[in-house]
């Protein structure tokens, strides 16, 4: 933009100097024609006023005075200071020349010094004497002098003013030219006097204008040296109204002169070449319009894509399934008529197609099936220099390119343009986009750079998926023998479970553990024990349907029962596998090695009903068959000490409740870059009777399990008010208070009502901020957004907590009517060391920003982290660096040493 700018003045700087050359000629021309008699040199046509002399003389030094202008810049110091003065001189010389001429008018006086060049020929007629010039021509040089000098000042006013001189000077010109062509005298003679002549007006003329393009980046002139459509509208306009009058004028001069036509002729030939310029120059107008109208809208369309694949990576967890949607809004909404997406396979070094769209369908296959001829020696498709040489290549127009493949095929399906563009992700080319349009012209810079874009997110997102099923992998199953580890394992149990509880069945859950492996290990050594351990899985798999099997830990197997009938049932299982199983000897370093398997057997719903207890008690159950030394026990509630530590903490809570035991903490919440304290978190404290806090990550499930957790949220809601409150008594304000509502909170039918009843109406809902985990606002989202609306409505802010970790998508964050995201402190404490996790943070500050939301970071312990959150664009952030949690006086103290402001 700068470089278009830059180069529209320096047309305009061009433009005067030629003007001012322009200007010295015509004076030059008139003094050559007194000097030689030519007539046609001092007034254009025989009988026409004429240039006076002196006239002539002024014009020659206006017109070095203006190339001085344009040369005292570029020159050196001493040369520019030189310069400016040889203006000045010459510009008073003129002044003093023409105020000469003006006061002998005046005063009719005759001091001779018109005669100083040409003598005047002895009662001459004033047409062809070169003697005095006209009081107009005098002033027009006067003013177009001091016109010349605030050009040589450096201020913002100072060309506004040489523009208005000299405008006012064109002005002038144009009114002596029209007189010429209008036959009207009295526009170009002053009373009595000498009368301005056609070729000064021309000169006046072109002198206005060089003086007018001399500054053209400055002044009121600046609006025509812009790049912009409509300055080079007006441009244009301006000069071919310009050529327009001065083509009709010497057309008409002519004409009339040597008996041509009549003026009737004349004037009608002027109104029509007006017209037809007018027409002209609209075309010209609407076709620049357009296109760049046509531009925008299509740069707009290509953006359109970028975002949606910016809001779809987030939540995407297949790339196949992305590209697809990537293809489809690329045809659809991004305007393209074809798009295609394919992976390169570095095995086999083949470009393998992943998606395409478009129309024609069948041509939008083959497209994206020829991207594997992309690589191949002596292959002719553009895709190969792409996935080469990692750049972008545009085909601005598939008809003239000789060497495309398909060519015809292509214009045929009235495809005019494409583009292919590389994924690249970690500096390597994962794949390539390839884009067709309809549309000329497109393809340009930004539009590649916008594509890049694309297929930059795209890259990443592929590299995210890759890299997070690679960890998924990792977390869930168990690298020794791929059977589930404990966590999916639980998982899956809990669905098994709900299944279960549903359709009131029983199940079993058996732990198996491999009795004296651990003998085994010391005597075979690690490697072979490894190996029996998976044969060990292997066998089991075989024994049992492997999704309701897991490796526990070293020796530890599980598996589930469903549709349990009684526990003979689950003896059979347990019976079977340990035949199937260990039935028959392993083969381990060279031995028949034998073994057999104890079980731990667990019920549901007798002893747990959700997966961790019912694990507790399987365990106990192993605990006591070692004990007894039996193949296999039963859970014996009576034994289940959790359940007796979970009772205790229970009835222990419930007299914490009322003995207003519960305390709530508030760690500070700060803009990022200022510091300066926006709000706090209300964190749940337990300060029991020996004085020792307990965690909320301890009791706050306990609370849920039991409902308790309806009057402790309620009451953390209602204290959090009052300390609202007290702030603002205390003088501290601006200040909002956040409250965690658990997910059981959130489930209750008229929760927004009860959270409204809890808050009081001093201060009042709007005071606080309710804190929602992304995990409990996704589990049912109809019912959540209902809620968070009515919370809305009832004044609360609200925030989605742990953002991040609940997989949600951000198209459903768009609907809930929150204000801020807290950004999960897992991926916080990531950040700086995985460049991915940092990608993800900057992605979902860049959407919540999309949807006005303000994010927060939790969880920032280091001033490292604290830059690199304030580089993403990070609003506000919470975390050790800043505060622990802080009892309410310890709290307020904080806010008044740091200072409260948004
Ligand atoms: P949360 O909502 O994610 O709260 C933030 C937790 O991160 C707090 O743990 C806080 O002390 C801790 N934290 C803050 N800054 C840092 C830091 O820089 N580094 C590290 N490592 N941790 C930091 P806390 O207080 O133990 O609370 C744990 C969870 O208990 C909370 O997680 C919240 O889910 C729940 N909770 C606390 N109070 C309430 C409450 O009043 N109601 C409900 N329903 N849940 C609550
Ligand atoms: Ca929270
Ligand atoms: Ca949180």
């Amino acid at each position: 933009m700068g470089e278009a700018v830059r180069s529209v003045e320096t047309r305009f700087v061009t433009g005067s100097r030629i003007g001012a050359l322009m200007t010295v000629a015509i004076g030059l021309a008139a003094l050559a024609g007194w000097a030689f008699d030519l007539p046609r040199l001092t007034s254009v046509l025989p009988g026409l006023v004429t240039m006076k002399a002196n006239a002539a003389v002024c014009f020659v030094l206006l017109g070095t005075a203006l190339l001085l202008v344009h040369a005292a810049p570029s020159a050196s110091r001493r040369e520019a200071a030189l310069a400016k003065s040889a203006v000045l001189l010459i510009v008073a010389f003129v002044a003093a020349a023409a105020a000469l001429t003006l006061a002998q008018d005046l005063f009719g006086l005759d001091l001779g010094v018109d005669q100083l060049l040409f003598r005047e020929a002895a009662g001459g007629a004033h047409t062809t004497n070169p003697g005095r010039m006209s009081p107009g021509t005098a002033v027009a040089f006067i003013v177009s002098g001091a016109s010349i000098t605030m050009l040589l000042f450096d201020r913002a006013f100072a060309p506004y003013v040489a523009q208005t001189l000299a405008s006012a000077v064109g002005a002038q010109a144009l009114v002596v030219l029209s007189g010429y062509f209008f036959d009207v005298p009295a526009l170009y003679r002053v009373g009595e006097f000498s009368a301005m002549s056609l070729n000064t007006a021309l000169a006046l003329l072109v002198l206005a204008l060089a003086i007018l393009a001399a500054r053209a980046g400055g002044g009121w002139m600046r609006e025509f040296s812009r790049d912009t459509i409509s300055s080079r509208f007006a441009r244009w306009l301006g000069l071919a109204a310009l050529a327009a009058m001065l083509a009709l004028t010497a057309f008409h001069v002519h004409g009339v002169h040597f008996g041509w036509f009549d003026r009737g002729i004349s004037q009608a030939v002027h109104a029509i070449a007006g017209m037809v310029t007018t027409l002209i120059l609209l075309w010209f107008f609407v076709r620049t319009a357009n296109r760049t109208e046509l531009r925008a809208a299509h740069l707009g369309r290509v953006r359109v894509i970028l975002g949606a694949v910016n809001n779809m990576i987030v939540r995407a967890r297949d790339f196949r399934a992305l590209a697809e949607e990537a293809c489809r809004i690329a045809t659809g909404p991004g305007g393209y008529r074809l798009a295609a997406i394919g992976l390169l396979d570095r095995k086999s070094m083949r470009i393998v197609p992943v998606a395409s769209a478009g129309e024609p369908r069948d041509l939008a296959d083959t497209v994206a099936r020829r991207l594997t001829l992309a690589i191949g020696a002596g292959t002719r498709e553009p895709a190969a220099g792409t996935v080469l040489s990692a750049t972008p290549i545009a085909i601005a127009d598939i008809a003239s390119a000789a060497d495309m493949p398909m060519r015809e095929e292509l214009a045929r399906a009235g495809l005019r343009a494409c583009a292919m563009v590389p994924l690249v992700a970690g500096g390597e080319v994962r794949g390539v986009l390839t884009a067709y349009a309809a549309e000329l012209p497109v393809f340009d810079d930004e539009e590649i750079e916008l594509l890049r874009e694309v297929a930059s997110d795209l890259a990443f997102a592929l590299d995210y998926i890759e890299k997070e099923q690679r960890l998924n992998y990792l977390a869930l199953y168990d690298a020794l023998t791929g059977l589930a580890n404990r966590t999916l394992f639980l998982d899956r149990l809990a669905q098994h479970l709900a299944g279960t509880a549903q359709a009131h069945g029983r199940l079993a859950l058996l732990l198996l553990d491999v009795s004296r492996f651990r003998l085994v290990n010391a005597a075979i050594g690690r490697g072979a024990a490894d190996s029996v351990l998976r044969e060990i899985g292997a066998r089991l798999e075989r024994a049992h349907e492997p999704t309701r099997l897991a490796r526990i830990a070293g020796d530890q197997f599980a598996a589930i029962v469903p549709r349990l009938a009684g526990e003979r049932d689950a003896v059979r299982v347990y019976e079977h596998l340990a035949e199937r199983c260990f039935g028959s000897p392993f083969a381990a370093g060279g031995q028949a090695l034998t073994l057999d398997v104890r079980a731990g057997i667990a019920t549901f719903p007798e002893d747990g009903s959700d997966p961790e207890t019912l694990y507790k008690s399987a365990e106990n159950a192993l605990l006591e068959a070692k004990r007894r030394g039996a193949r296999y026990a039963f859970h014996n509630p009576a034994s289940d000490a959790a359940a007796a530590d979970r009772l205790l903490l229970e009835s222990r809570l419930r007299t914490a409740l009322a003995n207003r035991e519960l305390r709530l903490h508030y760690q500070a919440r700060v803009n990022v870059r200022t510091r300066k304290i926006t709000g706090a978190e209300a964190l749940m404290r337990w300060q029991g009777q020996d004085g020792a806090l307990v965690s909320p990550a301890q009791f706050i499930p306990v609370l849920e399990e039991t409902r308790l957790i309806h009057e402790a949220g309620a009451w953390a809601i209602a204290q959090a008010a009052a300390d609202a409150l007290r702030l603002a008594q205390d003088g501290l304000h601006g200040i909002r208070l956040a409250v965690n509502v658990s997910q059981v909170q959130l489930r209750e039918r008229d929760f927004a009502q009860a959270a409204a009843r809890a808050a009081g109406t001093r201060p009042g809902p709007g005071a606080l901020e309710l804190e929602i985990t992304e995990s409990a606002a996704m589990e049912d989202v109809e019912q959540t957004l209902g809620t968070l609306r009515e919370l809305s409505e009832l004044g609360f802010a609200l925030a989605i907590d742990d953002f991040g970790t609940g997989y949600s998508s951000l198209a459903w964050l768009a609907k809930f009517p929150v204000q801020s995201v807290k950004i999960d402190r897992t991926f916080v404490g990531a950040m700086l060391h995985e460049e991915l996790v940092a990608r993800v943070v900057r992605t979902i500050t860049d959407l919540a920003h999309g949807l006005g939301m303000t994010v927060v970071a939790e969880g920032v312990e280091t001033e490292e982290q604290a830059a690199r959150l304030a580089e993403i664009g990070c609003d506000e952030m919470q975390g050790f660096l800043v505060s622990r949690p802080l009892p309410y006086e310890d709290f307020a103290a904080f806010v008044r040493r740091l200072g409260a402001g948004s």
